[in-house]
């Protein structure tokens, strides 16, 4: 099997992974977006075109430029496409069978060198791999959203990582503009785990006293210097996904109380407000 150096697979076009995918792209990659669904992969490729036609209408890219980097993008819906990538970067839903599954599929179908990374929030790598074969080729690689504005990447060792596969990852994610940084496969890695504390005391100031959700953003922002208050935040990674990685935490680390669950965010995913992508979470949203 010939491996193509310049080809990055992507599973999911969904939030993280039509972000990532545009990074790939405008990064000077060919770039394969798979989803289960033509829908789905309509729906990243919209969020992708519309990110770069503001970009343009801002003066920050050319016409030129923006049909360049829409060029090297490439969609699919079969698995079988992956096979020539030399990084396949899995951004699906954050469930460990699906990932398992999704993992040994890979393994089947790519060459013996591509790197397999996953870029889960909160799952162990470790655990992921375990269910391949070579699990020494199986990495973290944590985006952060919106992945083509964020700078920071987590490069995740799993028990088994190879060394040279976690220093080929961090010259990949340098080649793609960003800042790496390794980490151990510890719950959270090194940001979610430091950001639990950050949403959890946001929901309890919002259940036990008089602030509400714009006075906790607001000072957090004017008085604490940060870009984004917790609620807003939380409404831009999804509630469901934020609530998934608090619980999961919250198991891996023993039930240890700092990093429990609050019910307000369980309410608000029975409800379907998930935050942006729902139009509803702690704020609502028009249609831009
Ligand atoms: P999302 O729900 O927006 O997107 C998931 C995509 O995966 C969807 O397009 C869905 O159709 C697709 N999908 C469903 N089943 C699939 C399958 N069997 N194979 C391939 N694709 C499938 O989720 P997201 O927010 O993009 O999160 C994806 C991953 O990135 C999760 O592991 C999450 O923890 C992680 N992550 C999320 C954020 C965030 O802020 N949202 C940040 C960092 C990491």
């Amino acid at each position: 099997m010939t491996i193509n150096e310049n080809l990055i697979g992507i599973v999911g076009a969904g939030t993280m992974g039509a972000g990532i995918g545009q990074v790939c792209a405008q990064a000077g990659f060919e770039t394969l977006l798979y989803d289960i669904s033509q829908e789905f992969i309509d729906k990243g490729l919209a969020r992708i075109r519309a990110f770069l036609r503001r970009g343009r209408e801002r003066g920050k890219l050319s016409a030129e430029e923006e049909n360049r980097i829409l060029s090297r993008l490439s969609t699919s819906i079969k698995f079988e496409d992956f096979r020539g990538c030399f990084l396949v970067i899995e951004a699906a839903p954050e469930k460990m069978d699906l990932k398992r599954e999704i993992f040994q599929k890979l393994e089947a179908i790519c060459d013996a060198e591509a790197l397999l990374a996953t870029n889960t929030s909160s799952l162990s790598v470790t655990a992921i791999a375990g269910a391949t074969q070579h699990p020494e080729r199986i990495l973290g690689m944590h985006f952060f959203n919106p992945p083509p504005l964020m700078a920071l990447v987590e490069i995740v060792r799993g028990e088994q990582t190879h060394p040279v596969v976690i220093e080929k990852a961090l010259d990949i994610a340098r080649r793609l503009g960003k800042t790496p940084v390794s980490t151990k496969d510890t719950p959270g890695f090194i940001v979610n785990r430091i950001a639990r504390p950050f949403y959890n005391e946001a929901l309890r100031i919002l259940s036990d006293s008089d602030a509400d959700v714009q006075t906790v953003d607001r000072i957090v922002k004017e008085a604490g210097g940060f870009p984004m208050g917790p609620f807003e935040l939380m409404d831009l990674i999804g509630i469901d996904i934020n609530f998934a990685v608090t619980q999961s935490l919250y198991q891996s680390y023993f039930h240890d109380s700092r990093f429990r669950p609050n019910p307000i965010q369980e309410r608000m995913v029975l409800a379907g407000l998930l935050g942006r992508k729902t139009g509803r979470g702690f704020y609502t949203y028009g249609k831009d």
